[in-house]
């Protein structure tokens, strides 16, 4: 098969120069299967290191329905307006593993994509979460590189891939609604703690005292939680996407964070132990292609898969011969 790719000379000038179509083509061939794509990213990734490190990180997650294309749309639109440049990329395992998708990419935040400022990029599909969250960093870095300033990773609030972007942005958010219960709403304990905010959306009309008392019992639920590793006090906020309204606030709130954590040095610490941990996470990836990927190991395998099969042998003993 081939593929007319630009060259790495092409991709880093555009990158440069922040160009949004270069930019995708990158993303592109950072997604790509073929080992010759895989060469080039390896050497433009090597190329734009340098410029990256410097936008803010932000993941947001919620389950659907709760508001998130349209809260992107709005803060989106608010932080362009502010001068900034917005990438947004979102990691949906819907369409990775069943090839459908709960975020339906193609017709969301409509103002925004049209937007030269901002620049949205859906989930790459056909993958493992963990292959599509390893996809997403280096995504990550070649926006930086084109020149953007905050950078939103967007997930399905489910439970599947929220602890992959909490491993890879420096601020998240959890987008909520009031009303549903925590069951109800399918959030669970373990993606709130998770959270640097909670914010509920849809504060308008006649839900706006609803989300008030949401506020309320939430911000009283954090009361039990473990305090935040960097001493930040996790605000509950309440804003309204579709008027506009509060999406600033959170913003500013974003920005005290990252000034505070800056200076504390914990925004440091937390990036050199995400690198470390996504390196650790290719170690195991690499091991497991190559371990599952020799022939001869999988005889070996489709052999005593049988024998345990039948009773014949034990589960140590077919383990233990496969590493003897
Ligand atoms: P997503 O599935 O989380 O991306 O949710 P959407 O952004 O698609 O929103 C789901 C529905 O909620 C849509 O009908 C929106 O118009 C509506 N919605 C989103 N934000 C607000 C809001 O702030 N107030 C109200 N009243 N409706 C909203």
């Amino acid at each position: 098969r081939s593929i007319k790719r630009p060259s790495l000379d092409e991709l880093t000038h555009g990158i440069d120069q922040s160009d949004r179509m270069m930019l995708s083509r990158a993303i592109t061939i950072v997604e790509s299967k073929l080992a010759s794509d895989q060469q080039l990213a390896t050497k433009l990734l090597d190329s734009v290191i340098h410029k990256t490190g410097k936008s803010v990180r932000i993941g947001i997650t919620g389950v659907p329905g709760v508001g998130k294309s349209t809260f992107i749309e709005s803060f989106g639109t608010h932080l362009t307006a502010l001068g900034k440049k917005l990438a947004v990329l979102s990691i949906d395992p819907s369409s990775s593993l069943t090839k459908g998708s709960i975020l339906g990419d193609k017709t969301r935040m409509t103002h925004l994509s049209q937007n030269s400022n901002a620049f949205i990029r859906p989930s790459p599909a056909g993958t493992s979460l963990g292959g599509v969250a390893q996809k997403t960093r280096e995504s990550i870095l070649l926006c930086e590189a084109a020149g953007f300033d905050v950078i939103l990773v967007e997930t399905v609030g489910v439970g599947q891939s929220e602890t992959a972007v909490r491993d890879m942005v420096d601020f998240f958010l959890l987008l909520m609604i009031a009303g549903g219960g925590d069951e109800l709403q399918g959030i669970k304990r373990g993606i709130m703690e998770m959270a640097d905010a909670l914010v509920i959306n849809k504060a308008d009309g006649n839900n706006l005292k609803p989300a008030n008392q949401a506020k309320k019992a939430y911000e009283n639920a954090l009361h039990l939680f473990p305090p935040h590793e960097s001493g930040w006090t996790v605000p509950v906020k309440t804003c309204s996407a579709i008027k506009n309204e509060g999406i600033l606030e959170i913003w500013s709130t974003i920005e005290t964070y990252m000034s505070t954590s800056t200076e504390s040095g914990y925004l440091t610490r937390q990036r050199e132990a995400q690198n470390v941990k996504w390196m650790h996470e290719l170690i195991r990836a690499r091991l497991e292609t190559n371990f599952f990927g020799d022939p001869a190991m999988k005889d070996k395998i489709t052999q005593i898969t049988k024998k345990v099969a039948a009773g014949e042998l034990g589960v140590r003993h077919a383990v233990n011969s496969l590493f003897s």
